[in-house]
């Protein structure tokens, strides 16, 4: 008989963030295929033998997409019940689309259980709310880092930086030089707050703050490294009103976080 997939999300990696169904299937599941995404304490609640890490290989690079794909598939054929477990929600920029089709070609049978996305969480326990009534009624989740095989952007800063609302970028570390300098060239405003939320929920969390203008350089200056998500927007502002007050979640700055750590 074939066994279920279930494409979980994990949250964005505090496992208190982990819904009461992705926990139930982690110790269900016989077993639990992952990258590094949700992070070391979600991983580590999870039993050795149960774990298959389909992130990166031996040689430091990616496992491609079509192994992990027949990998679920194998699984299933061999009755398992499987997990397979994806940072954040599975079906936000996660390739969990391209998993479920793949079962669903497959004739394997599958469950979606959603996660907390780290493109609404990141920014939240940052102080930063997505929307607000007076600075943003819309919110765009995009890529910043996209297909490298693709000639023109399938990225219209111009018009996202146009809808004057709330810019979430994920997987934006290493372009956002590109992407700051798009939206400025778009005519966006170069005092417009922006925030780098790295590691999210993490033991771990950083925050990095500035403007269009000034975020690459405080980008280097604190040394942010992916997973980071990109908040721009005037809501980014908002965490200046907050921080005072905002407990939980490293509510240090990122120039703040080694006499933190020292505690
Ligand atoms: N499905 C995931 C996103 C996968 S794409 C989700 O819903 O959250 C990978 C990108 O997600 C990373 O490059 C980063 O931009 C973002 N990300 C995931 N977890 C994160 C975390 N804990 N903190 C900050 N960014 C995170």
């Amino acid at each position: 008989m074939t066994g279920t997939v279930y494409l979980v999300g994990s949250g964005p990696g505090d496992p208190d963030l982990l819904t009461v169904k992705a926990r139930r299937l982690l110790d269900e599941a016989d077993v639990v295929l992952h990258d590094k995404l949700p992070g070391p304490e979600i991983l580590g609640l999870i039993p050795e033998e149960k774990r298959e890490d389909v992130g990166k290989r031996a040689g430091g690079d990616r496992t491609p997409q079509s192994v992990t794909n027949e990998r679920l598939v194998e699984l299933a054929h061999e009755g398992k019940t499987v997990v397979r477990l994806k940072g954040g929600d599975p079906f936000v920029f996660g390739r969990g689309g391209e998993e479920a089709a793949y079962l669903a070609a497959h004739e394997v049978p599958f469950e979606v259980v959603p996660g907390v996305t780290s493109a609404i969480a990141g920014p939240a326990v940052a102080g930063i709310p997505v929307t607000h009534r007076d600075h943003a009624s819309s919110v765009s989740f995009v890529t910043g880092h996209e297909d490298p095989t693709k000639d023109e952007s399938a990225i219209d800063w111009e018009a996202l930086a146009a809808t004057g609302g709330t810019i979430v970028v994920l997987m934006g570390v290493g372009k956002l030089p590109d992407y700051t300098a798009a939206l400025r060239e778009a005519g966006m405003d170069t005092d417009t707050p922006v925030a780098l939320v790295e590691r999210a929920t993490w033991p771990d969390q950083r925050v990095a703050t500035g403007t269009l203008d000034t975020i690459v350089e405080a980008r280097d200056e604190a040394g942010i490294e992916p997973p980071a998500i990109t908040v721009i927007g005037d809501v980014a502002g908002e965490r200046d009103e907050l921080a005072e007050f905002l407990r939980g979640y490293g509510s240090d700055e990122a120039e703040n976080s080694e006499a933190v750590s020292g505690e």
